[in-house]
This record gives structure tokens, C-alpha cells and sequence, in this order.
């Protein structure tokens, strides 16, 4: 028992230290974040509009190659969802004809030939843009392909985890951007088949539910505003405890990642850090629970 806790005190000892390296040491972001083409607006609505009249649940879009090449295959029989694409056209000296502008000779009798030649060498590369309908993408959910796997956690598992902490996990079909590494939501997270790092994705999503971030007036947790960033950077700095506690991979990415919501130069606040320091023993203790009762039993 008393080696249990001084185990415990050492951990935490050592957490706390993390914290404060957290913003110090150099951070990376996931390549994840870039790997999916972000629409606009307008195209979002459009892919949309589609799957809701096919009854499929809209999520990441990509082309039938992109999918591909991300290791996803679209399903035989799947139609395209169309979306808009700009088109650039580049103006040969064909297309160039000047548009009738005033009176050409009154025009080049006031200018000299070497202005009219460096007008004419600018108006050459001049393109324009113009949009076509193309029915070219697919979303993740006319696609086929292996789920995330979670590298070998010997001390801590998933499933016991998010049954002893009340979560549910669902499948990851919402976001819009396939550069979503996942989400939370109430009492229940999703987590991209393509993630980058999957068991940080989780880690941070639980960590959102456990400390309260995804209730319904989630601006209000804990008492008191606590800002958008704030809850970014709660949920990735007890993702990153776990990742050090199971001696996983990934911290600087968490580094990275928490640097960029926090903004230079910031501190976590004491407050955070006694709320992720709660929230990451709560996790891990969640999932360790299933070895502990093998060892017992
Ligand atoms: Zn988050």
C-alpha cells in the first residue's frame, strides 16, 4: 500500500514537471492535420445536401486515388458526391484579343512601344478562373478499410477504460474534415481509422469528457468560463501524462500541439494543471483496473 502511494507521488511528481516542460521544450504538429484537402464552405454544404437525400452520414471527402492512396477503398457501387472546383485557365495569344479598350491607335500614339510590349508580355500569363461541376469525391462512409490500431498497452486497456469511466465510443463519421484526428461529444468519443497517433486521439478525447469539457453548457465548466484553447490544452496535457505513464510516442506532438493553443510565452494555469493531473490518473487507473483484478483473481 504505502509502496503504492509513494509510486504515486513520484508519478505525479514527475507529471508535474512534464507540465512545465510542455511549454518549453520544442513541440511538432501532426502531418495528419494537412494530409486531407480543406473545402470551402460552399462545397461542404453541397457534399452534404447529397448525403443526407442518400441517407449516408457525411464525413471526411476525398477522391477515389486520395482514398486510396490513404489506404481506403471506395465501395463497388458507390456513387460521387459533386462538388464545385475552380478551374484556372491560362490566356494564349488567342484568347488575349484585347477587349475593345477606348481607341487602340489614340491609345499606343500616347505610350511608347516598350510600354505596349510589357503590356502585352503581362496580359499572356493572365488566367482566369472559372468553376465546374465535377462528381469526383467520396465520403469516408462509401469507403472500406482497416480501423486505427492502437500500439501494444500491456498495463491499460481500452475497453475497460471507457466502461469504467462511462464512455462510449461511436464511429467516427461527423467531422467534415478527414484532418480531424477525432471528437468528443457528451459521454462519447470517436476516433479517425487514419489517425496519426491513435492512442494519443483517444487519450485526448477521454480526457475532454472526463474533465467535463464536452457537457451541454461545456463554456461554463468547472464554475467558471474556461476558453476554447483552455480545454485544448487540458485534454492534450493528459493525453500527454498518459503517453508518458504507458511509454508511448507522441509527446512532442502533444508539446506541439499545446504550445499552439496556449500561445508563446503562456503558462498552464495551476488551476489546468491540477485538473489534467485528476484527469490523467483517473484514466489510467480506469484502464489498469482489468490487470488488477487478473493479478488478484
Ligand atoms: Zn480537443
Amino acid at each position: 500500500m504505502t509502496n503504492s502511494i509513494d509510486k504515486a507521488t513520484v508519478e505525479q511528481t514527475k507529471w508535474a514537471a512534464l507540465l512545465e516542460d510542455a511549454v518549453r521544450k520544442p513541440g511538432k504538429m501532426l502531418e495528419a492535420y494537412r494530409a486531407f484537402h480543406n473545402y470551402s464552405f460552399g462545397n461542404v454544404l453541397l457534399a452534404m445536401f447529397q448525403c443526407e437525400a442518400r441517407g449516408i452520414a457525411m464525413g471526411p471527402l476525398a477522391t477515389f486515388d486520395n482514398w486510396k492512396s490513404k489506404k481506403r477503398f471506395v465501395r463497388k457501387g458507390e456513387k460521387a458526391i459533386i462538388l464545385c472546383r475552380p478551374v484556372v485557365i491560362r490566356l494564349t495569344e488567342k484568347d488575349e484579343a484585347p477587349a475593345p479598350r477606348c481607341d487602340y491607335a489614340e491609345y499606343r500614339s500616347t505610350q511608347s512601344f516598350a510600354m505596349l510590349d510589357e503590356e502585352k508580355s503581362a496580359s499572356k500569363g493572365k488566367v482566369i478562373k472559372r468553376f465546374v461541376y465535377e462528381a469526383k469525391w467520396f465520403v469516408m462512409n462509401q469507403t472500406d478499410g482497416a480501423d486505427y490500431k492502437l500500439p501494444e498497452m500491456p498495463s491499460w486497456n481500452k475497453n475497460t477504460a471507457l466502461a469504467g469511466l462511462g464512455i462510449t465510443e461511436i464511429p467516427f463519421a461527423a467531422p467534415v474534415s478527414g484532418n480531424c484526428q477525432g471528437f468528443a461529444r457528451k459521454d462519447q468519443v470517436a476516433i479517425n481509422p487514419l489517425a496519426q497517433l491513435p492512442h494519443k486521439t483517444l487519450f485526448h478525447e477521454m480526457a475532454h469528457v472526463v474533465l467535463g469539457h464536452t457537457k451541454a453548457d461545456n463554456y461554463q465548466a468547472h464554475g467558471a468560463e474556461l476558453p476554447l484553447s483552455l480545454m485544448e490544452v487540458e485534454a492534450e496535457s493528459t493525453a500527454m501524462l498518459l503517453l508518458d505513464a504507458l511509454e508511448l510516442p507522441g509527446a512532442e506532438y502533444c508539446r506541439g500541439y499545446i504550445q499552439n493553443w496556449l500561445g508563446e510565452g503562456k503558462e498552464i494555469p495551476e488551476s489546468s494543471a491540477k485538473r489534467i493531473i485528476a484527469a490523467a490518473e483517473k484514466i489510467l487507473r480506469a484502464g489498469q483496473q482489468k490487470a488488477q483484478q487478473q493479478v488478484a483473481a
